[in-house]
């Protein structure tokens, strides 16, 4: 069974919300990070912001996991977590604005089989662009990386997988609901004008 996962904030609290407890059966989990198809507005530091946060989780990360993630920077798109950066997250991805990253699970049996990781770049403001900072990246890059590492969203704002409105907000499996919900509604309004049209000519016809 193949499924994409319904990411939802399913928050107790005596349990961390969890995508899954231990979502990797091999260690080292290998990474990729694309730093070759870039987008215009990356910037080459923020690669080191995205180590910065492969360190941060192997080192414990915010204490919420079960397990030592051991990682290994392959040279592969056949890694188990591939990372690039996107320039138009809104535009390639379909998320609302200020969304800043985006993590796609893939789930076989109860298990993580691949995880696609997209991380903005910046965003447009009054038509000036606003480039990510790297403390932003890094921010960005540890959240992602947590959905990675079997995480969900936490309700603490202090805490690294709270969803904050800013900067950080990742919720693709919804917001994929959302958007095949604006699509059905721009079908349906579609086909209301086109019954319209076809009515009206149709009772032209007819007189
Ligand atoms: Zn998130």
């Amino acid at each position: 069974m193949v499924l994409i996962l319904p990411v939802h904030p399913a928050v107790s609290e005596f349990n961390y919300p969890r995508i899954l407890d231990n979502p990797w059966d091999h260690s080292p989990i290998t990474v990729y990070i694309d730093n070759k198809s870039v987008p215009p507005h990356y910037s080459p530091t923020y690669y080191t912001q995205v180590q910065k946060a492969l360190n941060y989780w192997a080192e414990g990360g915010n204490g919420k996991l079960d397990y030592t993630p051991v990682f290994a920077i392959v040279d592969s798109e056949k890694a188990d977590i591939r990372i690039r950066w996107v320039e138009n997250l809104q535009k390639d991805q379909g998320v609302p604005p200020k969304v800043a990253g985006v993590t796609v699970p893939l789930i076989v049996n109860g298990r993580f089989i691949r995880v696609d990781v997209m991380l903005g770049v910046g965003y447009s403001q009054w038509g000036e662009w606003v480039p990510y900072s790297d403390t932003a990246m890094l921010a960005i890059a540890k959240h992602e990386l947590g959905h990675a590492l079997g995480l969900n969203h936490s309700n603490d704002k202090q805490d690294i997988m709270y969803p904050s409105n800013e900067q950080i907000n990742n919720t693709n499996p919804i917001l994929s609901k959302y958007g095949s919900f604006l699509l059905f509604a721009v079908y349906a309004i579609l086909a209301i004008v086109v019954f319209l049209s076809v009515s009206y000519v149709l009772g032209r016809i007819a007189k």
